[in-house]
């Protein structure tokens, strides 16, 4: 239940949005609200004045400018599943804004919202009354991460399904503020929009909003996204990665590979890149491949899974994604747990 009063302001346009913005550094911007209103019932937000940006004109487009594509912050992950030309290019995309919740929720939550979701945790995503048992952790202002008592910052897991598959696409976002009276523009790439720190996990200036994303179409590129989950449908990856390649007269190029659900940003999969960039299709370089694709991430206790559980799916899930992308070339589905 929300018991507090909260302050909904409705801006017309982009500029009388990123002027509320400035004026009140302390506001929320309110998208879907399908993530938004449940940290607002669980006490995870207080004090609130929402911004909300549904209704802003051109917020919600998909348009193609030249060699790119601009996706506006405020399109509905389901009108981002069912575009075709979306499908034909960016078919890890497709997947993930796909593989989000459930198609009522899809409807509502928006690529934006998705790319600013707040990281979650075991003992975060609880009722006031279930956290009230033990005190505050890092996260809600007290002094110890409760799922890693001795590391000294925040451990929340980002589990959002689109980064990934927008980081392997080489997305950008377009994050704007209300500057010196005008919409003030900068352009940054979505891999460093994120830090691995689930207290500061969104490298947003106060007054800032990501208005849009920008994505470069590749001729040939192949991609997809698939996530590890408990239930076929509603549930946050516990696990997810994707992987965009070329795949030329049998030689892999241009390999990313993006994992989510590890830490609280996510995160590129370097040491299994740099096995696969240029290397000759084979079993035997996909295994050496999977046994490096988690180095570097730290999964720890905060999910509905062992790490070393989430860990084991991240090599699987990769394997069948290499495989399917290089020999089939079709879109994987993605597992539940049995
Ligand atoms: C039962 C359930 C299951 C779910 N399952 C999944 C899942 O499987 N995978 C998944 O990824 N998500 C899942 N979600 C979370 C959520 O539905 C999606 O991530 C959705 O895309 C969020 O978008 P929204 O527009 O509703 O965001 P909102 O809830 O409106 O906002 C989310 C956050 O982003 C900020 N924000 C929104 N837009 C902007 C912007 N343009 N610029 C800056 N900040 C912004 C808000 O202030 C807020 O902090 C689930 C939610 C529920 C309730």
């Amino acid at each position: 239940m929300i018991r507090e009063k909260i302050t909904v302001l409705r801006p017309e346009s982009l500029g009388e949005a990123l002027k509320m913005m400035a004026d009140m550094p302390q506001a929320k911007p309110l998208a879907g609200g399908t993530d938004l209103l449940v940290q607002l019932k669980q006490g995870l937000i207080t004090g609130a004045c929402l911004i909300d940006l549904d209704g802003i004109p051109g917020f919600a487009g998909i348009d193609r400018e030249g060699d790119h594509f601009l996706i506006g912050a405020g399109v509905r992950l389901e009108q981002l599943s069912r575009h075709s030309l979306v499908k034909r290019y960016f078919p890890a995309l497709t997947d993930a804004a796909l593989s989000v919740a459930s198609p009522n929720l899809r409807n509502m939550g928006t690529i934006g919202g998705n790319i600013c979701l707040e990281p979650r945790c075991l003992y975060l995503n609880k009722s006031q009354f279930w956290r009230s048992s033990q005190g505050n952790c890092l996260k809600t202002g007290g002094s110890v991460c409760f799922a890693v008592p001795k590391g000294g910052h925040c451990y929340a897991c980002f589990s959002a399904d689109c980064p990934p598959a927008l980081m392997v696409l080489d997305a950008s976002v377009v994050i704007s503020q209300w500057h010196g009276g005008q919409i003030k523009e900068r352009i940054v790439s979505l891999a460093d929009l994120y830090a691995d720190d689930g207290q500061r996990h969104l490298l947003l200036n106060p007054g800032e909003l990501v208005t849009a994303i920008r994505i470069p179409v590749t001729a040939g590129y192949r991609s997809a996204y698939r996530k590890y989950r408990h239930r076929k449908s509603i549930d946050f990856p516990l696990a997810g990665v994707a992987v965009g390649l070329l795949w030329e007269g049998g030689v892999i190029s241009n390999v990313r590979i993006a994992i989510g659900a590890m830490a609280s940003a996510p995160l590129w999969a370097r040491e299994a890149m740099t096995i696969l960039e240029g290397k000759t299709y084979s079993g035997d370089i996909l295994r050496e491949a999977a046994e490096r694709i988690t180095s570097g991430t730290r999964a720890v206790r905060n999910q509905d899974d062992s790490p070393s559980q989430r860990r084991h799916m991240i090599r699987v899930l990769f394997q069948r994604i290499v495989r399917d992308l290089v020999i089939e070339n079709v879109t994987p589905v993605s597992p539940t747990r049995k």
